[in-house]
Order: structure tokens, then C-alpha cells, then sequence
């Protein structure tokens, strides 16, 4: 569809927030937004981090999948306990695709389910005795791991045991770390809380247990901070910064391991990507370290230049002749991909609605195919992440945050993208209607998305979802007929109902 004005935009929300009660369309009024470029502070234009509303479709998830599911699970050599009953640790195991090396079972657990499996008689008398008993099992069963986090499910917090107790006393009948970690799931209002108590348990538990420690330090120690290596996206990027000088210290937390994170604060920069799940620990070894953070974008070649010089600009001349080195080497490859995608591309229209960093990191690739991101949101973002994605979106497109299932369908049906980047929930949703979706989580099984190496397989994966003859072939439901005598036939794609 071809762009809409600022007013047609205005218009287009006014019409979808007609459907809700007064109450809340208020509510959600202020979660939606035409984005203004010349806006400095995004809190004039929308709100974020806020309760969902009850009664609407919300896809966010809890504190314990923030935790769990997000910054502890990928570290590889300990074990992350799902402290709970069976189903949180079940449904969050290994569905992000945290790529890892290592022998699984032996001395990496990335993909293994670890859970206490609270029964009833655990909610009532309590689990405490049950987690000693399983700390003792996994050190028998699998003596090569480095440590535990006992990551709290939802009734942990609610009858009150002692996990910090247990941990201590556990931690040193083993002689290994175990961290207790707070992020039983009703904590906050998404995701996101449980990221920063999971950054602040790494902090307290975890960080300085090297401090004052020998370190055979250069000037070219960097970590890489916020990459999950979803599909191997940090090691696409990681070799990037290795040949441009750099030694990449340690990972967090994709393929990473405790030790590598216990030598963090002995780096010399902090390299930021996904900042709204990691800001909180670099923040904390900038004021207690001296360690400089930076935000990098290593999505499309445009960002990944960009990133490279910024980066490089906090070294000497050896890392900056590194960087454009880099930028020269895979420049030829990097214009064959635009060369064979972009005349496939050119001009088609994107809507994302994702997490963490990609709503607004991901918008200089799609760019750099020639394609528009015409409307994006965040599921758990707060107002900084808003604040750095107004400059990267053009004027009037549209802004959703914590997107009802309705808004985005109705936002989806009437500015009829050529894609949506979103994620498993919304999938078929949109295929149903006719509208390719790339699942913008874990990649669709794809990856890696980060570095050169990730952009050729970005463009590619792109290409072949819009690019697939089956969505001119099928017709969604709203557009059959009728069979006689079924009075609940749906209508027309587009009409809104009031519904109170
Ligand atoms: S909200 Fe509670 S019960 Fe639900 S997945 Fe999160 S921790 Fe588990």
C-alpha cells in the first residue's frame, strides 16, 4: 500500500480505538502514535510499560520468561533450574534457538528442561527441602557444570520459600555458584522486569567473583553484550570484530559461558545490542568498573558500517584501519546481495511487531533491500527504546505499543503490507489473510540475521516469503461464500464492530 499521510495515519487510529469502551480507549489511545522525527522525547507521543489492559489480547510474557527465557538460559555450562511447577520450564526450553558448541548433557544444558516439578504438597509445605534435593541430583548426574540458577516460577514468591537460603548453603556443600533469581513471572508488567532482575542477580551473584584476580589483559578487549546467538547471530558478529583486531572476551549470553562473564569487567568497551535486555548490567560496570558501553546495529550493511566505525573510533588506529578493512572486504558481497534482491524488493512495505531490540534495529536492513517499514511496535519496550526508534522510522508512520490482538489485525488489514515481521502468535493470524509473515523471534528456523554472513540470509528469507506464488493463490475466509444455512458467516475484512 502506498504511504499514508499524518493525517491518515490519525484518522486510521481514531477509527480502530472507536470499537473499545470509553475507559479503555483512553488507555489505549495513549499506546498509539503517528511518528513525528522532529519529536526529541518520546513520552509526548506515546506511552509504554504499562499493564496490558484485561480483556484484550496481549502476546507479552512474564518476568520468569525475561529470566529464563532471555538473559540466563543461553549461558551454556550451568544449569537453570525452572523452580515451579512443570509447565513454565517445559514451554520456555529451547524455543529461541540460543545456538551453542559443546556436548549436551556433558558440559552444556542449553536445551535440557531442568524443573522441580512442584506437586501440591510442595505449594503447601513448602519446596526448600525439594530444591536441596535436586541441587545434590544434577551435581551426581552431570558434575561438569559450572554452576545453577534456580529461576522462580510464579508460586515461589507466593508461599514464600527461602531460595536464597537453600542456594547459599547448596552453593557451598558443591563449591559451586548457584544463583537464586527473583523472577517469578507476576513481577512487573512484562518481560522486561524480569531481564533487569536478571541482570541485577547476575550483578550480585555473579560479577565480581574475579575482581582483583590476574587477567592477561590487551587493548582490544571487548565483550559482546545482549546477543542471544539466535540462529549463530554472535558468531557472525563476533568474527566481524575479530578481524578487525578485536578479542572478544566473553559473550552474553548466546553460546556464553560463567567464566566468560565473570571476566567481563576486565574488558575495555561493552558492545551493546539488544539494549533494552542488557542496559542494566552495563550501566553497572560503566559506574563500577569505568567500562564504556556503546549501542551497536549489526543488521544490513549500512547499520553494520556504521557500527564498525563507532566501534572502532574508541580504539586506536590499528582497530580503525581494522574496521574499514572489514567494510572493503565484504562490500563486493554485500552489493552482490542488494544487486540480486533489491529489483525483487524495491518498494515493497513492512509492518514489524516484535521485542526487544529489532522493531527499530532491523529497519536499516529491510532499507537497505529497498523496502519501507511503514508501521512498528514493541511488546515489552520502555520510553528509551521509543526515543531511539522516532529517528529511525520516517514521518507519519505508525507507532503500537503492547498492540491488542484487534489493533493489530485492523492495523494490518487496512495499511495491507507486503510483510509483517512479528512473531509464532500472530502467525497464522496473518497467513490466514493472505499475508506473508516472517517470524522475527527466533528467525523462522532460519539465521543468522546478524553480520554480512546474516544479511545475505536475511535477504534471501525475505525474498522468499513475499516473493512465494501461494498468497495469490488462497482466499482467506472472510471473502467465501457463505454455505447456505450458516448464519455465523464472517464479514467483510475491514468492518469494525462496536463492542460495547
Ligand atoms: S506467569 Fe508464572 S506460571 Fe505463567 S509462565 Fe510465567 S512463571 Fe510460569
Amino acid at each position: 500500500m502506498s504511504e499514508l499521510t499524518r493525517e491518515e495515519t490519525e484518522a486510521l487510529i481514531q477509527e480502530v480505538l472507536e470499537v473499545y469502551p470509553d475507559k479503555a480507549r483512553k488507555d489505549r489511545a495513549k499506546h498509539l502514535a503517528v511518528n513525528d522525527q522532529s519529536i526529541e522525547q518520546s513520552k509526548k507521543c506515546i506511552t509504554s510499560n504499562r499493564k496490558s489492559l484485561p480483556g484484550v489480547m496481549t502476546v507479552r510474557g512474564c518476568a520468569y520468561a525475561g529470566s529464563k527465557g532471555v538473559v540466563w538460559g543461553p549461558i551454556k555450562d550451568m544449569i537453570h533450574v525452572s523452580h515451579g511447577p512443570i509447565g513454565c520450564g517445559q514451554y520456555s526450553r529451547a524455543g529461541r534457538r540460543n545456538y551453542y558448541v559443546g556436548t549436551t548433557g556433558v558440559d552444556t544444558f542449553g536445551t535440557m528442561n531442568f524443573t522441580s516439578d512442584f506437586q501440591e504438597k510442595d505449594i503447601v509445605f513448602g519446596g526448600d527441602k525439594k530444591l536441596a534435593r535436586l541441587i545434590s541430583e544434577i551435581e551426581t548426574l552431570f558434575p561438569l557444570h559450572k554452576g545453577i540458577s534456580v529461576q522462580s516460577e510464579c508460586p515461589i514468591g507466593l508461599i514464600g520459600d527461602d531460595i536464597e537460603a537453600v542456594s547459599k548453603k547448596a552453593a557451598k556443600e558443591i563449591d559451586k555458584p548457584i544463583v537464586p533469581v527473583r523472577c517469578e513471572g507476576f513481577r512487573g508488567v512484562s518481560q522486561s522486569l524480569g531481564h533487569h532482575i536478571a541482570n541485577d542477580s547476575i550483578r550480585d551473584w555473579v560479577l565480581d567473583k574475579r575482581d582483583g584476580q590476574p587477567f592477561a589483559a590487551t587493548p582490544y578487549d571487548v565483550s559482546i553484550i545482549g546477543d542471544y546467538n539466535i540462529g549463530g547471530d554472535a558468531w557472525a558478529s563476533r568474527i566481524l570484530l575479530e578481524e578487525m583486531g578485536l578479542r572478544v572476551v566473553s559473550q552474553w549470553a548466546g553460546d556464553g559461558t560463567l567464566a566468560e562473564i565473570e571476566m567481563t569487567p576486565k574488558v575495555k568497551l561493552n558492545l551493546l545490542h539488544c539494549y533494552r535486555s542488557m542496559n542494566y548490567i552495563s550501566r553497572h560496570m560503566e559506574e563500577k568498573y569505568g567500562i564504556p558501553w556503546l549501542e551497536y546495529n549489526f543488521f544490513g550493511p549500512t547499520k553494520i558500517a556504521e557500527s564498525l566505525r563507532a566501534i572502532a573510533a574508541h580504539f586506536d588506529d590499528h582497530i580503525k584501519e581494522g574496521a574499514e578493512r572489514v567494510i572493503a572486504r565484504y562490500q563486493p558481497t554485500m552489493e552482490a546481495v542488494i544487486a540480486h534482491y533489491k529489483p525483487r524488493l524495491q518498494g515493497k512495505t513492512v509492518m514489524l511487531y516484535v521485542g526487544g531490540l529489532r522493531p527499530r534495529h532491523v529497519i536499516g536492513a529491510y532499507e537497505d533491500l529497498g523496502m519501507q517499514v511503514i508501521g512498528t511496535g514493541y511488546e515489552f519496550a520502555h520510553n528509551d527504546d521509543y526515543d531511539r526508534t522516532i529517528k529511525e522510522m520516517g514521518n507519519a508512520t505508525l507507532l503500537y505499543d503492547d498492540a491488542t490482538g484487534f489493533e493489530l489485525e485492523e492495523f494490518i488489514k487496512r495499511m495491507k503490507p507486503d510483510l509483517v515481521g512479528s512473531g509464532i502468535k500472530e502467525k497464522y493470524v496473518f497467513q490466514k489473510m493472505g499475508i506473508p509473515l516472517r517470524q522475527m523471534h527466533s528467525w523462522d528456523y532460519s539465521g543468522p540475521y546478524h553480520g554480512y554472513d546474516g544479511f545475505a540470509i536475511f535477504a534471501r528469507d525475505m525474498d522468499m516469503a513475499i516473493s512465494n506464488p501461494c498468497w495469490s493463490k488462497q482466499t482467506p475466509p472472510w471473502k467465501k461464500q457463505p454455505e447456505s444455512g450458516d448464519s455465523a458467516a464472517p464479514s467483510e475484512a475491514g468492518e469494525l464492530k462496536k463492542v460495547a
